[in-house]
């Protein structure tokens, strides 16, 4: 559903402003104190040894800022970056030309990277681990392979599933980083920087509250910030305050949790069609006519972390907190049935 306001997703209509809205520098980077911490000194180490950064991996869901992270990485260090990611390399091939055409402590992004295929990974291997690159010469027995030696360079890994990365894959990043939802002070001050560049009138009250319902997520709030003004523009004097940014995300449906129409569909159809659950992916994503990935990769980790849904081994649990916010009385046992599913 990347039609939705609230997709963590990346949206084509993102595209002319996310550059722009991009910190370029660590210091303009809010938020994630201890990945950054930790990346400065990391940082500064390898320049003074003047060797290319050991390989990083970065997880999270989508939208937290692991790609701009990638880009300031590349700018602190003073290289290039070749962005690329697991699906469009689709050939060991491919990965071969792009590793060939880097240069000395170059970062390769690979985005989605759970996404390679086997083959393609076993070409990463020596190339991460002795930054060599071992080709196959001729067929059949007459075959042979060759090793062939490429620059110093680091690649940064970024994944919003860290459990399907394979493991020899896994173990071959020196650092690996979690990225953490933003809390709606971080945000605010995202929000605050973006209104800035792109000339919004927003004030703390305005920011906080877009904060509060952008879901953890900066590309969340940055989205409602744009249309938050496009309403001020219209219905109010062009000045983002509270009052403007509840009506304005009323307009679009974002409830005062960020909690879209497909979200409370999602919760609606728990406790009206299987009594608060559990219920299973597939049927779930049946049910709503949602995809079963994208139920697991956009709706819920929000949701879970919310409190309002558990996921347990005979599938997805509503609390009583869910039962509340969509205005229903939580069965008397609500919480504590939970619990108990949540034992089995
Ligand atoms: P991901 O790669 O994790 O999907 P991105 O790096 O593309 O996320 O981030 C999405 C947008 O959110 C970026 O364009 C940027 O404007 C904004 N953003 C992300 N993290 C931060 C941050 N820490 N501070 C300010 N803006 C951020």
């Amino acid at each position: 559903m990347d039609d939705r306001l609230v997709t963590t997703g990346f949206r084509p209509q993102d595209d002319d402003q996310e550059y722009s809205l991009r910190p370029k520098s660590l210091v303009e980077y809010i938020g994630q104190r201890k990945i950054k911490d930790s990346l400065s000194v990391y940082m500064k180490a390898a320049l003074a040894r003047n060797e290319a950064l050991d390989h990083i991996l970065l997880y999270g869901p989508p939208g937290l800022g692991k790609t701009t992270l990638a880009g300031i990485v590349a700018s602190e260090m003073g290289t290039n970056i070749r962005i690329t990611s697991g699906p469009a390399i689709e050939r060991p091939g491919d990965l071969a030309s792009i590793l060939t055409n880097l240069n000395r402590s170059d970062i390769l992004f690979i985005d989605e990277i759970h996404r390679l295929s086997h083959s393609v990974e076993e070409v990463l291997y020596p190339a991460m681990e002795d930054y060599a690159l071992d080709i196959m010469l001729g067929k059949g027995p007459s075959a042979r392979s060759v090793r062939l030696d490429l620059p110093k360079f680091t690649l940064i890994g970024a994944t919003t599933r860290a459990g399907m990365l394979s493991s020899p894959l896994r173990d071959r990043f020196g650092i690996a980083f979690r990225l953490e939802m933003y809390t709606p002070e971080e945000l605010a001050e995202i929000i605050t920087r973006s209104a800035g560049i792109l000339k919004i009138r927003c004030d703390r009250e305005g920011a906080l509250e877009i904060a509060r319902r952008s879901r953890g997520t900066p590309r969340i709030a940055n989205r409602l910030i744009k249309r938050v003004r496009d309403y001020a523009e219209v219905q109010a004097d062009g000045v983002v305050n509270l009052k403007v940014a509840r009506e304005g995300l009323k307009l679009q449906e974002v409830d005062d949790l960020g909690l879209d129409r497909t979200d409370r569909n999602m919760l609606t159809v728990m406790i009206t069609k299987f009594s608060g659950g559990p219920v299973g992916l597939e049927t779930l994503a049946a049910t709503t006519g949602e995809d079963a990935g994208t139920i697991e990769d956009v709706y819920e980790p929000y949701l879970m972390q919310l409190g309002f849904i558990m996921r347990t081994p005979r599938g997805r649990v509503c609390t009583a907190l869910a039962y509340r916010h969509m205005g229903f009385t939580p069965p008397q046992t609500a919480s504590e049935d939970s619990q108990m599913k949540l034992d089995l």
